[in-house]
């Protein structure tokens, strides 16, 4: 499939801390992203055939290679993201990680025989083909990795389309996976926008599945799309998670863990815990706690050791971000930015909020956090649930009936009970409602990448 489109487009690659231009990029015409694709088809071919062995022993020398070259990565990421550089560190860690943990999978995707009458009856898991992979530019490499690591571990070939903001270390992984020993043409990088790649990608015949991480807006039209030609997909989108805080919570503690669950990479983080559900009766001991802890969050220079948030993505973002908070808004207390050039915004807190208020209901995306009184336990889960979304979550108590009851009665993919995190590389990642289709991560994450075939074999 062609578009005979063969125009090139430069792409600026900027960096939003200080708003200069860091590279510019050809972005791929349809006719490379064609030949990218005939590429991993081919490749495909023997790729599937290789032992898993020797695919985890491949696996786990990307997984060193990233190790080996981990702060020149992370200092891309920093620069290219705006990200704080003890973040960037941590996630690339997280991609060496990923990368060790799927090659463990490779000789782990077993089939079953089931007793069956009249002979034997064998599945078997198999790689889907060439699966096309498409991210954002909140954690690059980090999303990126959690699909290219199991896709390859499952035996497909893949074409990886990194966000055009943030296109370097997938070009950087695309090298130092062939140095690693993977064959050329298994792992693919095209650069390009969403609206002409992106969406190319996603019509094409010879792609056999799409794993997706970005905007509900994007997903929705991205399913829209893949149903033309059966593609299986994984949509890993948006969301609105509640920080849910009851009166018999330790209030210190999750006061002070608060603020960095919502304004952590500036607020643009899908499980940002962005509505803070505070019970009445603690409220103003919780943000008295929690003011004190967002003012002394150190806001500025990406690459300097001791910042905690750096600055939004780019102008875009930053006045879309800037459209949810004006004059009549009900600021509680801000941090502060440097006055320096970049995409900053200050971590802003609005209190009271009602959930109804579109502060509550849409996804911002950046540092601000909606904090909503509410009464006792049903009130919570239900103004927890009244929501499109269903991603991630957190909840205070120290009751464990209580903290067992809310978990079990909340709409969402992930839920941590006295802690704000939300990813671990060994467990299910993934939305419930409108936050997305399927799941990443954990012992179950080859399916999503693999068919299961059934074989009956007869013993007459
Ligand atoms: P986005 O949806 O605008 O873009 C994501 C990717 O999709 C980019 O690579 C983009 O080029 C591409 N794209 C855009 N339009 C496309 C189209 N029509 N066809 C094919 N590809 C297209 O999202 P963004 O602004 O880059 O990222 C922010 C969003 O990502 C937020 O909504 C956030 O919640 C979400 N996100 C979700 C997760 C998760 O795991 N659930 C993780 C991180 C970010």
């Amino acid at each position: 499939m062609s578009s005979g489109s063969t125009q090139t487009d430069l792409l600026r690659v900027v960096e939003p801390a200080t708003e200069q231009v860091l590279i510019e990029i050809s972005e791929f015409t349809m006719q490379e992203v064609d030949e990218s694709i005939v590429r991993a088809k081919s490749a495909f071919r023997t790729w599937f055939k290789v032992g898993p062995s020797k695919r985890a022993r491949i696996l786990r020398n990307i997984g060193s290679a990233i190790e080996q070259n981990l702060e020149e990565l992370s200092i891309t990421e920093a620069r290219n993201v705006g990200k704080p550089i003890r973040d960037a560190r941590g996630e690339i860690q997280v991609v060496a990680d990923t990368f060790n943990y799927f090659a463990g999978a490779c000789e782990r995707l077993c089939g079953e025989t089931i007793p069956v009458e009249g002979g034997e009856n064998l599945t078997f898991w198999e790689p889907l083909g060439v699966v096309g992979i498409i991210v954002p530019w909140n954690f690059p490499l980090a999303l990126a990795a959690w699909k290219v690591a199991p896709a390859l571990a499952a035996g497909n070939t893949v074409v990886l389309k990194p966000s055009e903001l943030t296109p370097l270390t997938a070009l950087r992984l695309e090298q130092l996976a062939v140095r690693s020993g993977l064959p050329e043409g298994v792992f693919n990088v095209v650069v390009g926008r969403g609206a002409t790649v992106g969406e190319h990608m996603v019509k094409h015949p010879d792609v056999a599945k799409i794993a997706f991480t970005g905007s509900t807006a994007v997903g929705r039209r991205i399913a829209k799309l893949a149903a033309d030609t059966m593609k299986r997909v994984t949509l890993e989108l948006g969301g609105k998670s509640a920080n849910i805080v009851f009166a018999d919570a330790n209030i210190e503690k999750a006061a002070v863990s608060s603020p960095m669950a919502v304004f952590g990479n500036s607020g643009q983080d899908c499980c940002a815990r962005s509505r803070i559900l505070v019970q009445k009766s603690v409220i103003e001991k919780f943000m008295s706690y929690f003011e004190e802890s967002v003012k002394k969050i150190r806001v500025g220079d990406p690459l300097k050791e001791e910042t905690e948030i750096g600055s939004l993505i780019s102008s875009e973002h930053l006045k879309k971000v800037q459209s949810y908070v004006n004059e009549e808004s009900p600021i509680a207390f801000t941090g502060s930015i440097p006055a320096t050039p970049g995409f900053w915004f200050a971590p802003t807190v609005l209190f009271p909020v009602s959930n109804k208020d579109r502060v509550a209901q849409e996804e911002i995306f950046g540092p601000v956090a909606a904090v909503i009184p509410f009464e006792d336990e049903s009130d919570a889960i239900a103004i927890a649930n009244d929501t499109i979304y269903g991603l991630s979550g957190s909840i205070w108590t120290t009751n464990v009936g209580r903290a067992l009851r809310v978990s079990r009665a909340l709409e969402t993919g992930t839920i941590s009970v006295n802690s704000n995190t939300s990813v671990r590389i060994s467990t299910p990642f993934g939305g419930f409602k409108q936050s997305g289709l399927g799941r990443e991560l954990g012992p179950d994450a080859l399916h999503y990448y693999s068919e299961l075939k059934n074989v009956f074999v007869s013993t007459q």
